[in-house]
């Protein structure tokens, strides 16, 4: 079977690669092993927000007892994970017919790269993990076939690491993976070990549903990553208090011994507390294991990623890396955006290149938190004269008739010339407003970019316009006749 291009895996890199490169008018093909959409759509982004939406409106109407609202209300856990599994099932039937549509072959089996040119597919039983009956990823294959593409892309993901002392047993201990197949009734109390994206996010659900938390982060701070100002992950702290979520920061759990209904764990203090249930959350290891990339002349890096150029093209010309399994932020925003750069190299030749700073980052827990572009420190390290516009949610009209005020605005920006360098935005609706940000990040008008927009009122995004307007005035009255584009106007910028 020949192919322009023949790409492995179908989470979010995959799939967005596959549709990519079909509008630019390649014979695409799609090999996927498991359930098709990946961990993306089968264990992570699809099924969290489906269930976190669930979580919030739990918050949402409870906060409004007494403004008007009468009954609390409460989770049902085994009908929202029912609820979850019926919603991502949706999602995956529809994934064969819009593929076929659209001309991509997908096909069912396990991938392994002869060469820089060839890949042997070779059928693979369902993983006995997956829901039962759910629609696998395309044709099956009664027989091994061999695949010759010009262009390769590898988008194979990651998958949950193990902690030494505490190992998943799918059952008691577990990970996201065994969270959203195999949990079925609420625990009445979880440990997260880690305090990342995954810990802030579960654990918070499982607490909206009535589940005792305690989050423990080895590092100092919940979310402790450069794109996440500190600020944002202390506000998050001090609701994940307020709310009844114990967070232990500068430990962790020496072991786990399960007893029992219960899971024993001790921490690296000395502490010993149970659970019934232990969720391991401390980070992603990149699948590459039996795909032949070694053979084939795939170089790894010394973490075990595909490296890759700015291009994504990995050591071997013509073999492309996207999404997890190389390195970079492991989301599947970021995917999504390598896909897009991978395919149109893989069909017109390499002229795209990655910027993940462009890439909004998205938290979705007891408070939403979104950001783009540099951070104040980040903007120092680079040798901006770095200022921040701040404001908070407590003057916006729609927050105060949200009863949701809990939150702030960042923009950072030059001082000297006022070009916009990104920012942060925490509440209630961050992750869509957020793009917002990213326009102007990327508009040639830059900051003015929000005084150029005439906005809806009340709503969300004119709190954007007031956190800004002073500055950019500012910089108006100024005299200096500024009108610096977005950093990201060039698509070359940092
Ligand atoms: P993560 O890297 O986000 O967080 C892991 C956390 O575990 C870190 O804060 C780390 O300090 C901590 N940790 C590591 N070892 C520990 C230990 N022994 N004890 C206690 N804490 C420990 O990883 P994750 O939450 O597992 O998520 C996996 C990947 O998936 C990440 O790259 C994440 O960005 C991504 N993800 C993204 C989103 C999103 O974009 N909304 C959601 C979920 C997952």
């Amino acid at each position: 079977m020949k192919f322009d291009v023949a790409i492995v895996g179908s989470g979010p890199g995959g799939y967005k690669a596959a549709i990519t490169a079909a509008h630019l008018g390649a014979r695409v093909a799609l090999v996927e092993r498991g359930l098709a959409g990946g961990t993306c759509l089968n264990q992570g982004c699809i099924p969290k927000k489906t269930l976190l939406h669930l979580a919030s409106l739990i918050e949402d109407v409870n906060e409004l007892q007494g403004l008007g609202l009468v009954g609390r209300v409460h989770g049902d856990f085994r009908a929202a994970m029912a609820h979850k599994d019926e919603v991502v099932g949706g999602i995956r039937d529809n994934f064969r017919v819009w593929l076929k549509r659209l001309g991509v072959h997908l096909i069912r089996g396990e991938a392994r790269l002869l060469d820089a040119r060839r890949i042997r597919v070779q059928p693979c039983p369902p993983d006995p993990d997956t829901p039962s009956g759910a629609g696998a990823a395309g044709d099956e294959l009664s027989s091994p076939v061999e695949l010759y593409a010009s262009r390769i892309i590898v988008a194979t993901g990651a998958e949950p690491k193990e902690l030494p002392g505490c190992p998943t047993d799918g059952r008691m201990i577990i990970n996201s993976r065994d969270f959203m197949f195999k949990l079925e009734d609420l625990p009445a109390s979880v440990l997260c070990v880690g305090g990342g994206a995954i810990g802030v996010e579960l654990g918070f659900l499982l607490h909206q549903f009535g589940a005792k938390v305690r989050i423990v982060e080895a590092g100092e701070r919940l979310l402790d990553q450069p794109r996440i100002p500190e600020r944002a992950s202390g506000l998050l702290e001090r609701k994940f208090k307020r709310i009844g979520i114990e967070v232990s920061k500068g430990m962790s759990v020496e072991r786990c011994r399960v007893d029992g209904g219960s899971v024993e764990a001790t921490f690296t203090d000395g502490s010993r507390a149970s659970f019934e249930r232990v969720l391991v959350a401390v980070g992603r290891r990149p699948y590459t294991a039996g795909l032949g990339l070694e053979e084939a002349g795939v170089v790894l890096t010394r973490e075990g990623f595909i490296q890759t150029s700015e291009y994504l093209e990995t050591s071997v010309p013509g073999i492309y890396a996207i999404g997890d399994v190389k390195a970079g932020p492991m989301t599947a925003n970021a995917a999504l955006h390598d896909a897009k750069v991978a395919a149109a190299n893989a069909v017109n030749g390499n002229q795209m290149t990655i910027n993940y700073f462009k890439v909004p980052f998205v938290i979705h827990s007891a408070l939403e938190i979104a950001a783009v572009g540099l951070t104040e420190d980040q903007a120092e390290e680079a040798g901006f004269d770095a200022d921040v516009a701040r404001s908070s949610f407590g003057g916006s009209g729609k927050a105060r008739a949200h009863h949701d005020y809990e939150g702030f605005i960042e923009v950072v920006h030059d001082a000297e010339t006022g070009q916009l360098l990104g920012g942060c935005i925490v509440g209630p609706e961050a992750g869509e407003q957020i793009h917002m940000l990213s326009a102007a990040c990327q508009s040639p008008r830059g900051m003015w970019f929000f005084k150029d927009m005439s906005y809806s009122h009340p709503s969300w995004c004119e709190e954007l316009e007031a956190t800004i307007d002073p500055y950019a005035s500012a910089f108006s009255k100024s005299g200096k006749d500024l009108f610096r584009p977005g950093i990201y106007a060039s698509p070359h910028a940092l």
